[in-house]
């Protein structure tokens, strides 16, 4: 053994070498040393005896898997039909009623406060007020956090499942929309019926500014995050309804007026709609290919 410290140091990776793991420069110089030492030749053996015991071992122990599936095989390469597409999506929506169910009651109490202060001003020309504060603010700030691994009770399961952020986002907020819709409508019915106001006007007046701002919402808590999304609208719409309430009060802030908002007539209304719809269009853009991270370790 003309060379101890080589010896040591080759020795430790002969495991390595029988294994194949060892880079090229490794290889060549392992198999030079093993030329002039027999020390190392005779531990070659022993592992090479214990590395073809353990091959044959595992392959006795393997068992071969059926193939897969011709239906399974099929199913994966195929594209679903628009029957079935609709109908994932539907239960895609569907699953997020347990996400919903801890917002719903919140948000259900706060409208119905809305609809009762407006029936509270039910000869009021300014009526239609409390719905048009609440209502926007109460749908954007449920959208905002409906997307996001902090205020998300089944985060753990979105994140283990391979499916599209811009699929769920869109699937719960159609779920919440719907549901702070159809309270609304029931609120402005009730409302129409009670003061005799037009049921069209008093939908329009929250329902432009309720879909314009969720929209805006979405873009924010997907660009950035629910808290900031939640905090600009909120910031905003404040802002606005109070600049709205001190007009009304007789002491305008902005030479504009903003009390077509109470009123609106088509041209706002379909304003606010293709807003809407332009900032969704934004967010569907940035949230695709935003892979909901299955294996994302949060
Ligand atoms: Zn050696």
């Amino acid at each position: 053994m003309k060379n101890e410290s080589t010896h040591d140091a080759w020795n430790g990776k002969l495991p390595f070498y029988v294994a194949g793991t060892l880079p090229v420069s490794e290889r060549t110089a392992i198999q030079r040393h093993l030329e002039g030492c027999e020390t190392c030749r005779a531990e070659l053996r022993q592992w090479q005896l214990l590395a073809t015991a353990a091959r044959s071992e595992a392959a006795a122990r393997e068992v071969l898997l059926p193939p897969l599936s011709p239906v399974v095989r099929a199913s994966l390469s195929r594209r679903p039909s628009a029957g079935e597409a609709v109908r994932s999506a539907v239960q895609l929506v569907w699953a997020q009623w347990r996400v919903l169910r801890v917002l719903l009651p919140g948000v259900v109490l706060v409208l119905l406060l809305g609809v009762l202060g407006t029936l509270a001003l039910r000869d009021d020309p300014q009526a239609a007020l409390p719905l048009l504060a609440l209502a926007p603010i109460v749908a954007a700030v449920s959208v905002a956090f409906l997307h996001h691994s902090e205020s998300d009770p089944a985060w753990e399961v979105v994140a283990a499942t391979p499916t599209l952020t811009g699929a769920l986002v869109f699937a719960r907020l159609t779920l919440i929309l719907t549901a702070i819709v159809i309270v609304m409508l029931g609120g402005s019915f009730a409302v129409s019926v009670v003061t005799g106001q037009l049921l069209a006007s008093l939908i329009a007046a929250w329902l432009g500014p309720l879909l314009l701002l969720s929209a805006l919402a979405t873009v924010l808590a997907i660009r950035w995050t629910a808290a900031i999304s939640a905090g600009v609208c909120l910031a905003l719409w404040v802002t606005i309804i109070s600049m709205l309430v001190k007009e009304l009060a007789g002491d305008p802030l902005l030479t504009l007026s903003l009390q077509p908002l109470l009123d609106p007539g088509w041209v706002l209304f379909g304003g606010q709609l293709v807003a809407a719809a332009l900032l969704w269009y934004l967010s569907l853009r940035l949230a695709r290919g935003q892979l909901v991270l299955s294996g994302r370790l949060t």
